[in-house]
């Protein structure tokens, strides 16, 4: 038997069994780069741009999820041990279930552009473990990854790449001028020390991200510190610890 490539399909695991023999293929695609967006994520929503206008995609869904079932939690504790630990285990699949069912709706409605994500490190940062008590929880309503992870998915499916640039300083840097800001502050709007520049800070960071990925561009790809994805993405089904966070509707809003 020859074994080789049908048409665009590669085949994979041959499978025996007692009356038949399965041959599995995989969907080998050239991802293209294809209108795409620029996105800084943040817990309550994702702030986007294209090179000419701003979109924005609610997470409120996810964060109330995750805030809902951390109420649960909370109202059982009083329960016996083992009753306790059935239903926090119930409540959490059911959490899981709903947080995916979000990420599910978000990356459907955005898988016929490419994208361009912050590569993880820097989200893990930003989302690192702190002294807080009450930040740490914030925190734990993140599903970046996720969300990352099942909008490359379904991008890929349309032959879509996804693009990961170098996180840094993309929410201290002002977009207009290049200059980084030592003590940004944390307030919604960005203000630049240097040219003056005030605008929404998640609009900043996302033209940030389109910044960098211009850059890509005019070097050609693959550059350091930006990572490049050109081979069809993993099922996020399969991607461990991802940790959620929402979004409704997309609006664009120039
Ligand atoms: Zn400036």
């Amino acid at each position: 038997m020859v074994l080789g490539t049908i048409k665009g399909l590669k085949l994979g695991e041959l499978i025996l069994k007692p009356d038949q023999l399965v041959i599995t293929a995989i969907k080998e695609a050239e991802l293209k780069l294809h209108d795409p967006i620029a996105w800084d994520i943040n817990l309550l929503s994702m702030d986007g741009f294209d090179g000419a206008g701003y979109y924005s995609i609610d997470l409120k869904p996810i964060y109330t999820i995750h805030r809902t079932y951390e109420l649960i939690r909370s109202n059982i504790q009083h329960l016996p041990q083992k009753t306790r630990k059935r239903l926090d285990r119930k409540y959490r699949r059911r959490e899981k279930n709903r947080v995916k069912d979000q990420l599910h709706k978000i990356s459907k409605r955005l898988a016929d552009k490419s994208h361009i994500f912050e590569y993880l490190s820097g989200i893990k940062d930003r989302v690192a473990r702190t002294k807080s008590k009450a930040r740490n929880r914030q925190n734990s309503k993140h599903n970046y990854r996720m969300l990352q992870k099942y909008v490359e998915y379904k991008s890929a499916w349309n032959c879509l790449m996804t693009i990961y640039v170098d996180p840094k300083n993309t929410s201290k840097t002002c977009s207009k001028c290049g200059f980084t800001s030592k003590d940004p502050s944390r307030s919604r709007t960005f203000k630049c020390k240097r040219c003056g520049l005030v605008m929404n800070r998640q609009q900043n960071a996302a033209r940030n991200i389109w910044n960098a990925f211009l850059k890509m561009k005019g070097v050609g790809f693959p550059l350091n510190g930006a990572k490049l994805y050109d081979k069809p993405a993993m099922n996020p089904e399969q991607v461990e610890g991802g940790e959620a966070q929402g979004l409704s509707s997309i609006r664009i809003n120039t």
